[in-house]
């Protein structure tokens, strides 16, 4: 299916049908042990290396909850202005898959951590505020890996081996309520949620946040409803959805896939469904259990959760700054507009700029490198700004010496291409190459003598008070040194020949 299809069937089923999203986002802890014992969490190790009886669901074994996992939990649900609760338990969930040695696993269900909380997003100049329904903490499961067959899942597979390392590393559970009002922006709308909570997820320092290692992965609700109706429609929840990328082409399929459903006078079945990443659809998973095929019950062999406020209050205390708080300061810091600001985010530079203003240079210039010269070079290579091989603080000198009138912009460009070209530093690369400006007045004097010897109509012009045609000698000067003079001065030593008689 082409783009452009896309956005036609999209746009068509905008026109008729409102939908209401939801985001499901497990998050793994980065703590350093798991969840309910005291394994290693350390991803890439040798397989069912990191376990013991309790992780592998052993007789007689017991559960014991881990502090820095709680801690963290009610830090997120703190950031996105949760209540904390003041006593809550684990809950059994119950269900067979051979990667869950215990047969159940232990989750949080009626009793969650943290509840009705909220987190704002701004898309092309509107704020939407996502209401947060529950943050919740659980163990996650093994890892089945299904060999030979075409499709990676147990169906067709010559064999399945299981590796438990990762059964009982700690998981969040970030819920959203229904997100209802986006519009022909839900798609957009999810992916920009998605992208703020991995952002304060990483500036709480809870987890490492890499959604291509599956410590960030998001379930995607969609559902369609006539405009107008009173009810919303039957929603379909895509399972492990692991880029920000795919969480915008999921909810823009789905939309699309419900809405031909609809108009061919089809019902919605409420499933999960798989996303696929090559082509960007979904298929039908499962129809989707119903809480009461749990059988969920309080975990029996773990205390309840009753977390003193006293220590809530100290962790809210410790709460870093924010990113929605530390783009709000930069901004007014650097003078910003609205606009401008949206532009250096969306490019991703906010961080390139706090660290090359940090390293010495002004917002102004800092901003103009990033968003001008590199985004260019960027953009032609196909990377993201942060691939460039040029440094925050690469950057920032050569903001300097432009500065300090050792490179003109003209040089400075040459100097910043030289560096992403892997030359050096932008000091040895002024010196190796002679790039500095030519500040030396004898040589200046020289060419600018040489200049105005060769257009004596325009000098006799500026003699003759018409200054603005200096610009036209200066022009000469640039040339006839390959763009090494100090313009500013050649402009003051031609302005004192011709017109101070000198
Ligand atoms: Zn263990």
């Amino acid at each position: 299916m082409s783009g452009l299809i896309d956005l036609v069937a999209f746009g068509d089923a905008m026109a008729r049908y409102e939908p209401v999203i939801g985001l499901e986002t497990h998050v793994e802890l980065g703590t350093n042990t798991k969840m309910f014992c005291g394994c290693p969490t350390t991803f890439g190790l040798e397989p069912n290396s990191a376990v013991c009886p309790v992780c592998l669901g052993l007789p007689g074994s017991l559960p014991v909850a881990n502090r820095a996992a709680i801690e963290y939990t009610i830090r997120i649900g703190l950031a996105l202005n949760c209540t904390i609760a003041s006593w809550c338990r684990f809950a059994r969930k119950n269900y067979f898959y051979p990667d869950m040695p215990k047969d159940f696993q232990i989750s949080q269900y009626d009793e969650p951590l943290c509840t009705d909380g909220s987190l704002e997003v701004a898309v092309e100049g509107q704020k939407f505020r996502i209401g947060i329904e529950r943050v919740h903490l659980e163990e996650d499961t093994g890892k089945s890996l299904h060999v030979g067959g075409a499709t990676g899942r147990i169906h067709g597979a010559d064999y399945s081996l299981v590796d438990y390392n990762r059964a009982g590393i700690p998981l969040v559970e970030v819920v959203t309520k229904p997100i209802p009002g986006t519009g022909a922006l839900a798609p957009v709308v999810a992916r920009a949620y998605v992208t703020e909570l991995r952002d304060l997820l990483r500036a709480l320092k809870v987890s490492d946040v890499r959604m291509e290692e599956g410590s960030l992965r998001c379930d995607v609700n969609t559902s369609l409803a006539p405009y107008g109706a009173t009810q919303w429609g039957t929603r379909t929840e895509t399972k492990n959805v692991n880029s920000l990328r795919s969480v915008e082409r999921a909810v823009r399929f789905e939309i699309e896939r419900q809405a031909a459903v609809l108009d061919a006078g089809g019902k919605v079945v409420q499933e999960t469904r798989h996303f696929h990443e090559d082509s960007g659809t979904t298929t039908a998973g499962r129809s989707k259990e119903e809480a009461q095929d749990y059988r969920y019950f309080p975990e029996p062999d773990l205390v309840p959760v009753a977390p003193e406020a006293s220590w809530v209050e100290e962790i809210r205390s410790s709460l870093p700054e924010l990113p929605a708080t530390r783009r709000a300061r930069l901004q007014s810091e650097w003078g910003l507009s609205d606009l401008d600001m949206a532009a250096l985010l969306n490019i991703g530079a906010l961080d390139l700029v706090a660290a090359t203003v940090a390293a010495g240079a002004s917002a102004a210039d800092a901003r103009k490198w990033w968003l001008g010269e590199l985004a260019r070079h960027a953009n032609s290579a196909g990377v993201e700004l942060p691939e460039l091989a040029i440094t925050p603080a690469q950057v920032a000198r050569v903001a300097a010496l432009v500065q300090d009138r050792t490179l003109n912009d003209k040089l400075a460009r040459q100097v910043i291409e030289a560096v992403l070209a892997g030359e050096g530093e932008p000091d040895q690369i002024v010196s190796a190459q002679g790039l500095a400006v030519v500040t030396d007045d004898g040589a200046l004097t020289q060419t600018v003598e040489s200049v105005i010897a060769a257009n004596p109509e325009v000098a006799d012009k500026i003699r003759a008070g018409k200054t603005p045609a200096v610009g036209a000698l200066v022009g000469e000067v640039m040339k006839a040194t390959r763009g090494r003079a100090d313009a500013a001065r050649a402009r003051e030593l031609i302005l004192q020949r011709l017109t101070e008689g000198s």
